[in-house]
């Protein structure tokens, strides 16, 4: 059975799946994406990650390339075609074909669509998540409107390169006061020794992740306390647990920090939970 793609109006297979070479997102990086995490059937949080995509291109000055509710057929009929049960859906929307200039096109040109889904195994997601992760930190080194999700992601390539160069699988960026942003496409937690979840502020200085959301909501649930604040590298080496957020990654817990084991080196319980209870707490809308 061959992937299928959306790409600007049609489903084609996945190995024909090809953009003009003068789409802005290819020669400029001018677009924006959004992944969902597709989990039992369901897309996790679609609203969160769409109203973020109306917001990224908004930020931008970018149209919707159709309305909303067709871009949630397209997504589904792409999972459909797929068979997508467990994955993820990606979409990515550029500001459209136009001969190459840096300023924006002057002839109205259509935003340019493209749409693709995964199939992801979930017990290699929980495998990576019993085994924990090891994380470098970086310094930042990305523009100041990180929060737009924005395809323009070669700080993010370099860092998480970095991050494998050193035989671990993410890297947090760290502003020159010392302070943990986010990872290359996570967001950052740690647990104090006191029980009390922390996370950085979602203002400009970090993408606002739609996993982080709702993974507020979790702690609520639980009844975690939450501190929304900045934390610096070293405090996170010597916290109780750490732990990162994404919607492919869920709640995964941070087992090392440059190289020094946070707690005893094993994933703590607090990520656990989180991760656990995650599930029945996002919201779920059906594929089809
Ligand atoms: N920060 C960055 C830089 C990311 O790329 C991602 C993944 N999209 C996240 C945080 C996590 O966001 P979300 O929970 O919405 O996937």
């Amino acid at each position: 059975m061959p992937r299928i793609a959306y790409v600007n109006g049609r489903y084609v297979r996945h190995a024909d799946a090809v953009v003009h070479v003068e789409d802005r997102g290819y020669q400029l990086a001018d677009g924006v994406y959004e992944v969902c995490e597709i989990a039992k059937g369901f897309i996790v949080d679609e609203k969160g990650h769409l109203d973020r995509l109306g917001r990224s291109l908004s930020e931008l000055r970018m149209a919707w390339p159709l309305e909303r509710q067709a871009l949630e057929l397209i997504m589904r009929e792409v999972i459909r075609r797929n068979h997508v049960h467990n994955g993820m859906v990606y979409l990515q929307v550029t500001r459209g074909v136009s001969p190459r200039d840096h300023a924006f096109p002057t002839k109205p040109v259509r935003p340019a669509l493209v749409v693709t889904a995964k199939r992801m195994d979930p017990r290699a997601a929980a495998k990576k998540a019993d085994k924990g992760m090891a994380v470098i930190t970086v310094p930042e080194n990305r523009w100041e409107r990180v929060d737009i999700k924005t395809i323009g992601l070669l700080p993010n390539v370099l860092a998480r390169q970095a991050a494998v160069d050193a035989g671990a699988q993410e890297a947090w960026f760290v502003d020159p006061d010392g302070t943990v942003k986010e990872g290359a496409s996570t967001n950052a937690w740690i647990v104090t020794n006191d029980g009390s979840l922390v996370t950085r502020p979602a203002d400009f200085g970090i993408l606002r992740g739609i996993t982080r959301a709702t993974v507020l909501k979790v702690a609520a649930e639980l009844g975690l306390k939450v501190e929304e604040r900045r934390f610096s590298v070293e405090e996170a080496q010597t916290a109780r647990e750490a732990f990162v957020t994404s919607a492919t990654s869920l709640v995964t817990p941070v087992v090392s920090i440059d190289g020094k084991a946070v707690a005893n080196g094993h994933p703590g319980s607090i990520a656990r939970s989180l991760r656990e209870a995650f599930f029945a707490i996002a919201e779920k809308s059906p594929t089809c």
